[in-house]
Parts: C-alpha cells; sequence; structure tokens
C-alpha cells in the first residue's frame, strides 16, 4: 500500500535471517554461533533480530554498548536468559548497569579489569586479546602476565582485522598468535571468527564464532555469497516522475545533464535516510528488472533515478535501494562503502516492516 506518510521503508524478513542463522550453524560445525546484534542489530532491530534468533536456538548475543545490552536485557525478559556480551567491557563506573541486567563485559584493559575485579561482584566476564588488530584488547605480553585472581572468566576472544580477505597473511597469524594465548586459559572457551572468519575453516572457529553482516545477508568477503539471502529490503517510493529536455541539469550542483531526453523518477528517500551521497554517481536502484541509475546528486530527503524508457514508472510505486533483486554488498560497492555501513546508516524515517512466517 502506498504511504504517503513514510515515502521509505524497510523490510526486514525474519526467515531469510533464520535461514542465514542456519547456513553460519552448519558452517560452525558445532562451535556455537553467537549473534553480533550491536548497532540495534546493524540498523535491523535488535529485539526483533535476537528474539528470532533466540527461537532458532541462539543463546549468546554481542552489543557494543552497555546501553545495548540493557536493552537488550530487557527486551528478551526473563524467560530467555541469554548470555549478553557487551564489548566495550566495563567502562569505568559501568559495573553497576553492567551487574543490575545480568550482561557480561568483554574487559579490554587492565584498567577495566581493574573495575570488574572491584565492582563485579566475581560474575562472569570474558577477556578480548589483541593478537594484530590493535585497536580493543590486552597485548599478548599483558595476557602472559595476566594475574587471574578473582576473574570469573568464561571467554577469551579476539578480532581479526583483514577477514574479508583470505588471502590476506595476517590472518593466519593473528589465528596462530589466539591459539597460543588461548592455550594459557586451557579451561576457558574461546572465540576469534567474525563473520568473515567463520568461513575460514577449522583453524579460525574455536569454541565460538561471532557472525554479524552474514546473519544479515552480506557476504563474508564484501561481496553477495549465494548461500546467503538478503534480510533488508530498502525501498522508496516514486513521488513524481518527469521528462527532462535534452541539455536540461538535474539535481544540485547541476551536475547531472541529459545528453538526450530523460525520464527521471524523483522518490522519497535521501542521505538523510542513509542513501549515502556517495552514491551517486555509481549506484543506483533496482526496479522493473533492472538497475537503474541514481540521476544526479542524493539530495536530504530525495533522490532522482533515470527511469528512462521504463513506462511503469509512476508516482507510488516503490523503487528497491537494496534487497532481494540488488544485493547489499553490490549497493555497497557501488556507493563506495561497506554493507555494514548501509544497513547501520537506515534511517529513522523508514517505516519498518518485520516479515516471518
Ligand atoms: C562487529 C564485530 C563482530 C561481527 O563482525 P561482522 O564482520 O559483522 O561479522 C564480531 N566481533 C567483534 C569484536 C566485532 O566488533
Amino acid at each position: 500500500m502506498p504511504s504517503p506518510a513514510a515515502p521509505s521503508r524497510l523490510t526486514v524478513d525474519l526467515d531469510a535471517l533464520a535461514a542465514n542463522w542456519r547456513v553460519l550453524r552448519a558452517e560452525a560445525a558445532g562451535a556455537e554461533v553467537a549473534a553480533v546484534v550491536k548497532a540495534d542489530g546493524y540498523g535491523m532491530g535488535a529485539a526483533e533480530v535476537a528474539a528470532r534468533l533466540w527461537a532458532e536456538g541462539a543463546r549468546s548475543f554481542f552489543t557494543a554498548r552497555v546501553a545495548g545490552g540493557v536493552a537488550l536485557r530487557r527486551s528478551l525478559g526473563p524467560d530467555r536468559p541469554a548470555t549478553i556480551y557487551v564489548l566495550d567491557g566495563c567502562p569505568e563506573a559501568a559495573a553497576p548497569a553492567l551487574l543490575a541486567s545480568g550482561l557480561t563485559p568483554v574487559l579490554n584493559s587492565l584498567e577495566q579489569i581493574a573495575h570488574w575485579r572491584a565492582d563485579g561482584l566475581g560474575r562472569p566476564c570474558a577477556l578480548h586479546i589483541d593478537t594484530g588488530m590493535n585497536r580493543l584488547g590486552l597485548s599478548m605480553a599483558e595476557t602472559r602476565a595476566l594475574d587471574r585472581q578473582g576473574l570469573n572468566l568464561i571467554l577469551v576472544m579476539s578480532h581479526l582485522a583483514c577477514g574479508p580477505d583470505p588471502s590476506q597473511p595476517l590472518n593466519r597469524r593473528q589465528a596462530e598468535r589466539f591459539a597460543e594465548m588461548r592455550a594459557l586459559f586451557p579451561e576457558v572457551r574461546a572465540s576469534l571468527a567474525n563473520s568473515s572468519g567463520a568461513f575460514m575453516g577449522p583453524d579460525f572457529r574455536f569454541d565460538m564464532v561471532r557472525p554479524g553482516i552474514s546473519l544479515y545477508g552480506g557476504g563474508p568477503q564484501d561481496r553477495p555469497d549465494p548461500r546467503l539471502k538478503a534480510v533488508a529490503t530498502f525501498e522508496a517510493q516514486i513521488l513524481q516522475v518527469r521528462d527532462v529536455a535534452a541539455g536540461e541539469s538535474v539535481g544540485y550542483g547541476a551536475r547531472f545533464v541529459a545528453e538526450e531526453p530523460r525520464r527521471v523518477a524523483v522518490v522519497g528517500v535521501g542521505y538523510a535516510d542513509g542513501v549515502l551521497r556517495s552514491a551517486w554517481p555509481g549506484g543506483g536502484a533496482w526496479f522493473e528488472g533492472d538497475v537503474r541509475p541514481f540521476a544526479g546528486r542524493l539530495s536530504m530527503d530525495l533522490a532522482t533515478i533515470d527511469v528512462t524508457g521504463c513506462d511503469a514508472a509512476r508516482p507510488g510505486r516503490w523503487v528497491e535501494l537494496f534487497g532481494p533483486n540488488l544485493m547489499i554488498d553490490d549497493a555497497a560497492s557501488a556507493w563506495g562503502t561497506l554493507a555494514l555501513e548501509l544497513l547501520t546508516r537506515i534511517g529513522p524515517r523508514a517505516e519498518r516492516i518485520y516479515l516471518s512466517r
């Protein structure tokens, strides 16, 4: 139904999410599959995503922020006692909030370890070890010297810097370093792989894999993977169709010039909704069997699409920015970014629709 109140919509196919979950379960070959639901479930809605994945058997979830973990605990409720890991760990003064919601901090530094040791009441925690990304985590030297007194460690983890590129030698080096580090904690479970690592075979699996983007349909190598289904369909409605005479320009800066007569559809989505300005030139929208290029710069609330020769384009019809006909990895490369950014940038104006059997 045309919805003039919201000319953009995000449809989240929870059955496709569940199908991707099962692909990752098979790939994990017995290792646990934890679901990463940071940034509100990659923009898909952490509550809806986690509820469906819990029903499919997921028991561990990762958020980035403490607040994300608090919200997730509330939405899952007492009947779904998941382990919720918080990747930010235990920043100063965060322990009470972590404890109140039964969250498991992924401790990233000696300072955070001191906070949790002092205020964590011996509750479970995880440890992040840096094996080459030089972002969060204890260094390997700090890990070797770690005094574990008073820490109830249930997981040690690290994170790959170059997962989408399996030819990068750093991947294997990180797996080797992590194997050496986890051997210091033989009774504690271990996790290295994100989505891309989850597809890299047994040396990367350890006891748990932590996919995010591939649950939501993004390929492990930043390109579409035929095993994974589109979860997000982002669409915008045509508001007006106009004929542009040869020599006329379209949009801000008059940067698109019609060399011959063109037909342009103006759709109700813009960079305020997450269609990056870098989507032009290069990107487009799928409509009636073809990807049709953007014609001119994106505006805050509007985009213009070249629908020359397509009689079906008329106000009220919907075009697909990405979805089953234009996979997020392909749209992302046309926009000069990654599928993760596409999903997490979708703005609040888009109506949310959830599909489920
Ligand atoms: C975001 C994140 C993941 C999930 O990454 P994907 O590439 O989306 O699968 C896993 N682990 C950590 C530490 C992360 O920050």
